[in-house]
């Protein structure tokens, strides 16, 4: 790909078919190739390949590497990461167990930002304490360097984090890793590397969930790690080979389709949610909004310097009952109520208590925590629902 044009114009190009040498024609879109094993015409072919791939070619000798279908998603994430390698996952969770698995021995020492996607919480106590690993949490406002040990190896984060979209200093964060020679990863399932790019930013990992806005139609689990050192690298792909991980190339294919329209969408989903944001700052229910690109947000300086855009991500402490919270949920007509985003459709969760406890940000408890995945329905609907469930929730 030219890496001189633009990252909208280099997601429409990549991962096209090539041409078929006998016709000389090829589809615009490349088919799901899927397979379960690769024939070769002989075995000095097969020989070839086992060899290419040994040195590092991205290549396939059996099913589970995945064939083109896969090599063209992970040239659309390594666009969007600006990496050089990237690992397709199972699901974004299998994407983040690869991260840890990958990167830590046993006898490490892991620091893990407070605001991390909830489940990655339980990787401690179901699988790094099994290997002798230990995690400490942290928040942003914590000193980092009193809680670095001599056998501290990872520095993982999410910026903005997970319920609350906290932006995090990723530049300054970096450079603390690289002098206390600790591996910077970073979930950028909110940026999704077309709105936000760790790697640019310091990080050596990148880990994304691309169920979210990249596969963006609520059809596919599916993640992505992405590196753009050697070393890394050579850990990653090693334990990626050894937990087994494979994806149906139907899987891929729908995310590869989704990523076409990832800048269309973000960009409406984006406006939709800063209008939102206006009318809950209308609203004398609303305590206060999280969500970057809202300029009362205290992250919001930090969303300016260090990313290109924004999303439908936004959640709301509301001065709620939470008996009135429960009203307001359930008198929504256009918002799924169910976890997850990135889809077209809007989403609301309400925020069980003791989801939030942990993470240090949030001092507004006893209040409701609400968050929406604002979708690219039209605003003006989308609002005069969440303005007469609001007005029910408390009648
Ligand atoms: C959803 C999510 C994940 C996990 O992705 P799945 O594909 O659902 O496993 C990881 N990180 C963040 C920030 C997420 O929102």
């Amino acid at each position: 790909m030219n890496k001189t044009h633009h990252i909208d114009t280099r997601l429409m190009h990549t991962g096209s078919a090539p041409f078929d040498p006998a016709t000389e024609s090829a589809p615009v879109s490349l088919p799901s190739i899927r397979t379960s094993t690769v024939r070769f015409k002989s075995l000095d072919a097969l020989d070839r390949a086992i060899a290419r791939r040994a040195s590092g070619e991205r290549i396939a000798a059996y099913g589970r590497q995945g064939l083109d279908t896969h090599r063209a998603f992970e040239d659309l994430i390594c666009e969007l990461e600006n990496a050089t390698h990237s690992y397709i996952a199972p699901s974004g969770m299998a994407a983040i167990t690869l991260a840890f698995m990958a990167l830590l021995d046993a006898g490490d020492h892991a620091l893990v930002a407070d605001c991390v996607y909830g489940p990655t919480r339980i990787l401690d106590h179901s699988l790094l304490e099994r290997m002798n690993i230990e995690v400490t949490y942290f928040s942003a406002q914590d000193d980092l360097a009193a809680l670095v040990r001599p056998n501290t190896r990872l520095l993982y984060v999410e910026s903005p984090g997970s319920l609350l979209f906290e932006t995090l200093d990723l530049p300054a964060l970096a450079t603390f890793a690289q002098q206390h020679d600790l591996v910077l990863a970073s979930d950028n399932t909110w940026g999704s590397g077309y709105l936000y790019r760790p790697l640019d930013l310091g990080a050596q990992v990148s880990v994304i969930a691309a169920t979210k806005y990249i596969a963006g139609h609520s059809d596919v689990m599916l993640g992505a790690v992405a590196t753009n050192d050697a070393k890394t690298a050579a850990r990653l792909a090693k334990a990626h080979y050894a937990l087994g991980y494979s994806v149906s190339a139907d899987d891929v294919w729908l995310a590869l389709r989704g990523a076409r329209t990832l800048p269309l969408r973000l960009e409406q989903h984006a406006r939709n949610a800063l209008e939102v944001c206006r009318f809950f700052a209308s609203r004398p229910e609303t305590v206060r909004i999280f969500h970057p690109a809202w300029p009362d947000d205290p992250g919001h300086a930090l969303w300016q310097r260090d990313f290109h855009g924004s999303n439908g991500m936004l959640s709301v402490a509301l001065a709620l009952e939470p008996a009135q919270a429960r009203r307001f949920v359930d008198a929504l007509t256009l918002f799924g109520i169910g976890f997850s985003w990135g889809g077209f459709e809007s989403l609301v969760q309400l925020v069980e208590p003791s989801l939030i406890a942990p993470h240090g940000y949030w001092t507004l408890a006893p209040h409701a925590l609400v968050r929406l995945q604002i979708g690219l329905e039209h605003v003006d609907d989308l609002i005069a629902d969440l303005q007469q469930a609001l007005d029910g929730a408390q009648a």
